[in-house]
């Protein structure tokens, strides 16, 4: 009995260590070694590519290595009856909440404008915002966007959230669904997007919701690429709908070089790093729930197939 780790990416040794150094009794594999594949009983996944985890007859389970697990269902031959999991970790969220409240800081000291000002030597005294002047409006309010939500409160922001079903103990004002959302939206200067991307969600941040922001209102976008429309933010930002946004996460990424965002002076861009799964830190989640699949038992922060999330 084993695990596999499929990832894009060049940090499957890092996750075999994590995970080996903490359960040593567990054999681990990186896909594409020479693997007992009938042995595989959970695929621990990062954009494996479609289709690849039909080489393990025996899996049990399907656990992603990040918050978000959109990609697992673009996955359309992921079989139906397997559980998947997703990470929630104290440190995806506290950096989430850090880099959000940087970006913030960013925006209304203008940090961004003075380092261009300064790459081309001009010295141009303009005004700032206090965060207690100014509303943030979270799309979210799941396990990263309540750590954002505090982290802003902390420091003098006022807080306004929106969520689909859930009203979290909170003490600032939850709206929800689209019945709520223009109220929610009226109220949000600056706007995170930390929803999950699913059918509903897909497209989310488009004309309509940039028209019902107050003018002139900022946008973070640190959940999904798909999540924003990117013709519409040039549109918002044109029109004064928009007056800037941080972008960490985009449709295609890398983010294409020929990419309108890249030079538009308003736009600022992340390679999606605004919060990244610690593998030490994430490791002991993953290990308990291989103990839990392989008895049988239910695993820990599973995600509902017709939520999709
Ligand atoms: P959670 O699942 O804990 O929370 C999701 C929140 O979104 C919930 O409040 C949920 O509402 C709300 N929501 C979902 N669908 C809708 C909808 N249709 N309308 C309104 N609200 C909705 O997610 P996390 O907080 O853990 O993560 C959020 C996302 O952040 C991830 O899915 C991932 O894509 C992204 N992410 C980005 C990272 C980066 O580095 N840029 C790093 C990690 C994650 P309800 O409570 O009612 O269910």
């Amino acid at each position: 009995m084993a695990i596999v780790i499929v990832r894009n990416d060049n940090l499957v040794d890092v996750w075999k260590d994590a995970l080996s150094s903490q359960a040593p009794d567990i054999p681990v594999y990186g896909f594409g070694e020479g693997i007992p594949e009938s042995d595989i009983k959970m695929a621990a996944v990062w954009k494996h590519p479609p289709g690849s985890l039909n080489a393990y007859p025996n899996l049990l389970g399907i656990q992603g290595l990040g918050a978000g697990i959109d990609f697992i269902f673009d996955d359309i031959e992921i079989r139906e009856d397997l559980p998947i999991m997703r990470v929630v970790d104290p440190y995806l969220a506290s950096d989430m909440a850090e880099f959000v409240l940087a970006v913030s800081t960013g925006m209304l000291k203008k940090l961004q404008d003075y380092k261009y000002k300064e790459s081309l030597s001009v010295w141009k005294p303009q005004s700032y915002e206090r965060f207690k002047e100014v509303t943030v409006g979270i799309m979210g309010l799941g396990k990263l966007g309540l750590a954002v939500a505090q982290a802003l409160e902390s420091v003098g922001f006022s807080v306004v959230g929106w969520t689909r079903n859930s009203v979290p103990e909170v003490n600032f004002p939850v709206f929800r669904g689209s019945a709520e959302r223009a109220q929610f939206l009226s109220r949000s200067q600056i706007l995170v997007c930390l929803l999950p991307l699913t059918p509903e969600t897909r497209g989310i941040l488009n004309r309509d919701v940039f028209s019902a922001l107050p003018r002139g209102a900022r946008l973070i976008n640190v959940a999904r690429g798909p999540l924003l429309n990117d013709a519409d933010l040039l549109y918002a930002l044109e029109q004064g709908m928009l007056s800037e946004a941080c972008l960490d996460v985009f449709h295609t990424e890398p983010l294409a070089r020929d990419h309108p965002f890249w030079n538009h002076p308003a736009v600022h861009i992340t390679p999606h790093i605004a919060s990244v799964s610690d593998p030490k830190s994430v490791a002991p989640q993953i290990i308990s729930n291989y103990r839990k699949i392989i008895k049988g038992e239910v695993p820990e922060n599973l995600v509902s197939r017709s939520a999709g999330y």
